[in-house]
């Protein structure tokens, strides 16, 4: 299995965390680099990269994340999409309002 360390206390973590279990960060995943990074979580709710890859650079969650909780990548705090590049391609989540 994949592992990755939190960037702010050097815990293991998993893909799937969605925070790291020893200081709470939030965690996401950045395709960009392929790898989990842990975020601080600014008040507007921009999510900044604790990542050395991706230091200072804004995210924010992808909307399968924010609301369906399905899905842990993000997506440019500045990006026009709402829907990080894998849920774009696998665009046919079923909409549970239509029932
Ligand atoms: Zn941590
Ligand atoms: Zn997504």
């Amino acid at each position: 299995m994949k592992t990755f360390h939190c960037n702010r206390c050097e815990q293991l973590v998993f893909f799937e965390n969605t925070h790291c279990e020893n200081c709470g960060a939030q965690l996401g995943y950045l395709p960009e680099i392929k790898q989990i990074s842990a975020f601080e979580v600014i008040e507007d709710g921009r999510w900044k990269s604790l990542h050395p890859e991706a230091k200072d650079q804004f995210f924010r969650p992808c909307h399968n994340y924010a609301v369906e909780n399905v899905c842990n990548w993000v997506v440019p705090a500045d990006s026009p999409e709402t829907l990080c590049c894998s849920c774009q391609l696998t665009s046919t989540i079923p909409n549970l309002s239509t029932r």
